[in-house]
């Protein structure tokens, strides 16, 4: 790969500590793109040869290209821009002895709880305030200096620390603030990252990140390692093949990064949610088909739920299927689940196998240990609003929900020039 593209990655990545800051980042690069943004509160007045988004809530967003000559089809691929973290709770200090300020967490999706501690971490997200005008306004905030960090306790404290512990998320997972001298001002802090009043901010979601940066290692820069690549290693390439594909049509690419993916989806601005179908069906409305075209439309089209899949782990190599065994940089992964976890079947496995062999891609397959229960994401979730032949793909990764997960720069590739072909062929 390319080092200004592996370089882009990493950008993305650091400066996408949560699903606001991803949707912002989208939206400046498709922004920068000619592409026009769309209210969902407003007419929309869309043309043929058009290219536009919407997002909602601030941290789902759909773009989309319309054909030329109309709509035929739709080609979509989605992805998720939330990953597990700890979202910081209203009346966040917590006083400990009398010594010490910690802030009160709550677990934002299922991560692994050890490596977040002894590192250093900060806080990001949003504050609602009001504009001055009666109204309020959303302003993204990242504290971005080493801020917190959740201390383990000393071997010497705890001798049973290596032989499998249990953690408490309300008593092991909170982090350390300050000296007693802190009391009082983390929401000052927040308040001047955001360039806002303190006793302006009536609401906030804000979430600790890792302050780690992007490292690019192995014994020939075969790997790279952040936080949230899951699923932002499979956004940002299907963004870059999105925007690679050039004229569209006549079928139209649909790209979709909607948040809540770690928490089920089933939110207002999730997989779960009205949210693509509202953008699909409003889409046919303006440029005046009937709902029986959309139907049709529909029944042509074809997905890809894009979220990153275990790679066999080098430890623990028992863990994967003995004959679906997916490896860093051995190509996209193809997902299948007898239960319907993931989407993927016969017909759209046939489908995603041939995009890959017409772009030189290589696949792998994933199933889980038939004794294992394994995860599941966001495409069969999409499937109860928008009906159509999906299949569920990722990229190969280690270390999946921690805050420094490790994948592959060869797949990165892969999954560019696939994106890039689907929509574009
Ligand atoms: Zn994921």
């Amino acid at each position: 790969m390319d080092q200004t593209t592996i370089k882009e990655l990493s950008h993305f990545l650091e400066q996408s500590p949560t699903s606001f800051h991803t949707v912002q980042n989208i939206t400046d690069i498709l922004l920068k793109e000619n592409f026009t943004q769309l209210q969902e509160n407003q007419k929309w007045q869309i043309k043929k040869g058009g290219r536009y988004f919407v997002a909602r809530n601030g941290s789902s967003i759909i773009a989309f290209a319309i054909p030329e000559s109309g709509i035929t089809c739709m080609r979509i691929i989605a992805a998720h821009s939330d990953s597990p973290t700890f979202k910081i709770k209203e009346s966040p200090e917590l006083e400990s002895n009398g010594h010490y300020i910690r802030l009160n967490v709550e677990r934002y999706g299922g991560m692994l709880f050890a490596p977040w501690l002894d590192r250093p971490l900060s806080v990001a997200g949003r504050v609602v305030a009001k504009d001055g005008h009666g109204g309020y306004i959303s302003i993204l905030v990242n504290v971005d200096r080493d801020l917190v960090l959740i201390p383990n306790l000393a071997i010497h404290m705890n001798r049973e620390a290596n032989s499998g512990y249990k953690y408490n998320a309300q008593k092991d997972m909170l982090p350390l603030y300050g000296n007693l001298s802190a009391k009082g001002t983390f929401m000052k802090t927040i308040a001047n990252a955001a360039s806002v009043n303190e006793k302006d901010i009536l609401g906030h979601d804000l979430f600790l990140y890792n302050r780690e940066k992007a490292s690019i290692w192995g014994a020939s820069n075969e790997f790279i390692s952040c936080g949230r690549l899951d699923d932002l290693q499979c956004v940002f390439s299907s963004l870059r093949g999105f925007l690679g594909a050039g004229a569209a049509g006549p079928h139209m690419p649909v790209l979709c990064v909607l948040d809540n993916e770690e928490v089920g989806s089933n939110t207002k601005q999730g997989a779960g949610s009205t949210f693509l179908y509202d953008t699909l069906t409003r889409i046919h409305d303006s440029l005046g088909y009937a709902r029986e075209d959309y139907l049709i439309h529909l029944a042509d089209s074809f997905m890809i739920s894009a979220d990153n899949a275990h790679a066999v782990h080098p430890n623990h190599t028992d863990k994967a299927d003995p004959s679906n065994r997916p490896y860093i940089n051995g190509g996209i992964v193809l997902k299948f689940n007898a239960n319907q976890k993931y989407c993927t079947d016969g017909i759209s496995a046939a489908m995603f196998r041939d995009i890959c062999q017409e772009a030189d891609v290589p696949v792998q397959t994933f199933t889980n240990r038939s004794d294992m229960a394994g995860g599941s994401t966001l495409g069969s979730i999409s499937n109860t609003q928008v009906a159509l032949s999906t299949v569920d793909i990722g990229l190969p990764q280690l270390a999946m929900h921690s805050p420094y997960e490790t994948a592959g720069i060869l797949d990165t590739e892969y999954l560019i020039k696939a994106a890039q072909l689907f929509f574009s062929r």
